[in-house]
């Protein structure tokens, strides 16, 4: 079984995980350059993954130039790429699984049904996850107590939390939850806490009335398929990572080392965003930047 341990002799195997919604600028270059320099240093394989799940904003011509402006990077990848789109059975024979086990159940509030009964008993602002506002646990208390079947359609798919986590604690030789973080410059320890994440954390959503699977499902079951022993991505997803070394210890995946590296943030101080232009890969390209300066301009 799974105990967040990794095995030092394992060859290492990075990624980088881009959404084809946008250019590349600034801040997925240096994401994509800091997994290409771990698995380069370390004699492993840097893999690209292509999150195309939300089908509304994906476009085949971002995809293009995904692969474009990071092979001009210099870098390369094996092929086959591997694209969510391409995995939806996948996605959703897990939360068949999980679905069995009474650990999803289904949700029909609306982001005002939350945002109300989030806010009702309290003064000033709901408490935040990383999601969003914690899901007040609305369609939880009302939900039949028995398992119907099939896995519904029409409605969001929330992961249990509580039960979640007791179903984790019950299991024989259950070592505790934890992940190792390396983005500070040392190896660290974090360990996820069942009360701490049932308050912080709460219900997340596994998969919405229009998506197949949500960012966490995916994300965690990609990166076991794909063999990833060292996840790199930026801080902004630092406090996901407890959904997802649960979902892995739900699924039996393995946990892979972590890395949140820093965010590229422009002259504001603000990160970048799709829609900045200015610091596209392109832009910098059609000025006659080289490789070299791109690796500068963001402090590598
Ligand atoms: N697709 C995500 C993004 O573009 C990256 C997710 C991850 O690295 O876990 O921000």
């Amino acid at each position: 079984m799974n105990n967040g341990a990794q095995d030092p002799d394992k060859k290492t195997i990075t990624r980088f995980a881009p959404s084809p919604t946008g250019p590349l600028h600034l801040g997925h270059a240096y994401a994509a350059l800091v997994a290409w320099d771990m698995a380069v240093e370390a004699g492993g394989d840097f893999l690209l993954r292509i999150e195309d799940i939300d089908q509304s904003r994906a476009r085949a011509h971002w995809e293009a130039r995904i692969y474009d402006d990071l092979r001009w990077l210099g870098l390369w990848w094996p092929e086959p790429v591997m694209r969510q789109s391409d995995n939806l059975q996948r996605y959703r024979a897990a939360l068949e699984q999980l679905w069995a086990a009474d650990l999803v159940y289904p949700c029909t509030c609306t982001r005002r049904d939350i945002q109300q009964a989030a806010s009702a008993p309290h003064e000033g602002t709901p408490p935040h996850g990383p999601d969003g506002v914690i899901y007040p646990g609305t369609c939880r208390r009302a939900r039949a107590r028995f398992v119907p079947d099939p896995l519904p359609q029409d409605a969001a798919l929330r992961l249990d939390m509580r039960a979640a986590l007791d179903a984790i604690a019950r299991r024989p030789f259950a070592a505790p939850l934890h992940f190792t973080e390396t983005g500070d410059g040392s190896a660290r320890r974090v360990t996820i806490g069942h009360d701490q994440a049932i308050k912080t954390i709460g219900d997340v959503v596994l998969a919405r009335r229009d998506m197949g699977s949500s960012y966490h499902l995916s994300v965690v079951l990609d990166d076991a398929t794909q063999g990833i022993t060292h996840v790199t991505r930026g801080r902004d997803l630092y406090e996901a990572t407890a959904i997802h070394v649960i979902l892995q210890r739900l699924l039996d995946l393995p946990t892979p080392v972590y890395h949140h590296h820093r965010l590229i943030r422009d002259d504001a101080g603000q990160r970048l965003a799709k829609r900045d232009d200015a610091r596209a890969i392109a832009t910098y390209r059609d000025q006659g930047a080289s490789q070299a300066d791109i690796r500068r301009l963001v402090g590598l």
